[in-house]
């Protein structure tokens, strides 16, 4: 079986991790520090959060920004449950705001429509999570004039888009956000098991998730209401979490954090293969857009002439881990049954009846590709 995406994993990365495991800490020593400052130094942020996956990181990301009961947070309807349920998690409400036909990012006229119409009812967002789909950058810039404009957080889930550009800035320098989000699931682009980090200029909001993600207990004499005289002592002072990431996750996260650019370039090598290859055959790609510099976590087809099902169905059968990103949030049953049961977001569930994600990873080499294209003419042909 071909999957469609898994790790990269060398004798580096093991000894890194085994070295820790010989240490005096397994968890809260050295290694996650050093992994948020180098995170950061590679992203061009002031500060990183490391926590255990990236679905907490949104998590905290939205409670350091004050989201909570009666607050709204909006998102794209092709995404990961994660970029919606976070709000959730905090009492707050969740829309969505359909996609735009070509990048198949978050649409910025519809974003504009929405954000008019929410203003005239007084129910605009607090929040804002564009999603980074496949790798490629949202229009960071037109988001941040909206945010401006209309006073709201963007908090950039770039789960799939660690080691992309955008205006030539590393994703995560978080430029036009307050927050950004990735994930280090093993099948995105760097892993540590499960993983994630929050990264911010703000150091206010660095703080706050920090100490959240450790049960909101805090060490520093200057945050606790009192402190007794010459005792050893700590104080919670909100009700946090425990988010951390262990040391031997950070080693493993530091050993590959070296061979991000590889894995970029490796796969955008692939992408830029399945291009040519695919030239002959009637299948839509995400269109690229010159700002951005996708990370291409995926390599998303549309297929517009068949089922997206039988050609998903047909090269799974051929031994193919073909994969479907997403299937609209608003149409997942927990949804359904709060709020969503009739409400549509056509371009975004047309896109998912023809979406097909095929295989990529750096360690699929050109003979397996072939085999995956081949493998499609045929589905296509049938
Ligand atoms: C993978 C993913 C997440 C969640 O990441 P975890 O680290 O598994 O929690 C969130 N958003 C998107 C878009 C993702 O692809």
């Amino acid at each position: 079986m071909i999957s469609y995406g898994r790790q990269s994993i060398s004798l580096e990365d093991i000894e890194a991790v085994t070295k820790v495991l010989s240490s005096d800490f397994l968890t809260q020593g050295p290694q996650v520090p050093h992994f948020e400052r180098e995170v950061a130094e590679y992203c061009g942020a002031e500060h990183a959060c490391a926590v255990n996956s990236a679905t907490s990181a949104l998590h905290i990301a939205c409670l350091s920004l004050g989201l909570g009961p009666g607050d709204w947070l909006w998102t794209t309807p092709i995404t990961f449950v994660s970029s919606a349920n976070c709000a959730l998690y905090c009492g707050a409400k969740v829309d969505f705001v359909d996609i735009d036909p070509d990048t198949c990012n978050l649409s910025i006229e519809r974003l504009e429509e929405k954000l008019v119409h929410a203003k005239r009812n007084g129910c605009l967002p607090k929040i804002l999570v564009p999603v980074h789909l496949a790798g490629q950058s949202c229009d960071m810039r037109a988001i941040s004039e909206l945010a401006q404009q209309y006073k709201f957080y963007v908090i950039e889930d770039a789960a799939h888009a660690v080691g992309g550009r955008y205006l030539k800035d590393p994703v995560g320098s978080c430029r036009f956000s307050d927050i950004a989000v990735f994930s280090f699931h093993p099948v995105k682009i760097i892993t540590t098991g499960e993983g994630g980090m929050a990264l911010t200029n703000n150091p206010q909001l660095s703080e706050k998730m920090h100490l959240l993600r450790s049960h909101g207990i805090t060490r520093n004499p200057e945050k606790m209401t009192h402190v007794p005289d010459g005792e050893w002592y700590y104080q919670q002072i909100a009700l946090g979490f425990n988010y951390r990431m262990t040391d031997i996750q950070a080693a493993l996260g530091r050993s590959q954090l070296k061979r991000v650019d590889e894995f970029v370039a490796r796969r955008q090598q692939l992408a830029a293969r399945y291009n040519r290859l695919l030239e002959k055959l009637p299948v839509v790609l995400i269109k690229q857009y010159p700002d951005a510099l996708s990370s291409f976590h995926l390599y998303v087809i549309r297929v517009n002439q068949k089922s997206h099902m039988s050609v998903f169905s047909f090269l799974r059968e051929a031994g193919i881990g073909v994969n479907l990103h997403y299937i609209p949030v608003h149409t997942q049953p927990y949804y359904r049954q709060r709020g969503f049961h009739n409400i549509t977001f056509p371009i975004a569930e047309s896109y998912y009846r023809e979406a097909v994600s095929l295989p990529i990873y750096p360690e699929l080499d050109e003979q397996q590709q072939d085999i995956v294209v081949s493998a499609l003419g045929e589905a296509l042909a049938k």
